[in-house]
């Protein structure tokens, strides 16, 4: 079955039938975390927990919430620990025209993903020291 027929069945999938952007986020991923690679599909509690990430947030720009190009397959902590971060910040910074954000997803979305897959790892080592520290006072007798 190619993608797009892949794509096609989810989207008349029953009960619930998948939007556009969610299906081709889905068959996009295979069931693999965009940013951190965890087989969100080797449990049911993980298949469960899968959410869409808005790589632009759609509190920001909910012009693209419904966006394929701006919709990833996501484990639900990855999704929780992003937030609503914007990555397009980054660029801005640097001095980059990003006032056309669709444009600038057509044209750099790999870029956008892999800013933000270094971003979570990054938050990810300082989250587990967090969680060491608190651990270690909570449970300290
Ligand atoms: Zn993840």
């Amino acid at each position: 079955m190619t993608n797009e027929e892949k794509i096609e069945r989810l989207k008349v999938h029953e009960p619930d039938p998948y939007n556009d952007a969610t299906a081709k986020a889905y068959v996009e991923a295979r069931g693999l975390c965009t940013y951190c690679c965890q087989d969100g599909f080797s449990s049911p509690a993980g298949f469960w927990s899968s959410h869409i990430d808005h790589l632009l947030p759609k509190n920001k720009y909910p012009e693209l919430k419904l966006e394929p190009l701006n919709c990833v397959y996501c484990c639900l902590r990855c999704n929780i620990w992003k937030g609503s971060m914007d990555p397009l910040e980054h660029w801005k910074q640097s001095g980059e025209d990003v006032s056309d954000p669709l444009k600038f997803l057509r044209e750099r979305r790999q870029e956008i993903i892999g800013f933000v897959k270094l971003w979570l790892k990054e938050k990810r080592s300082r989250d587990a020291e967090e969680y060491q520290k608190i651990t270690a006072l909570i449970r300290d007798s």
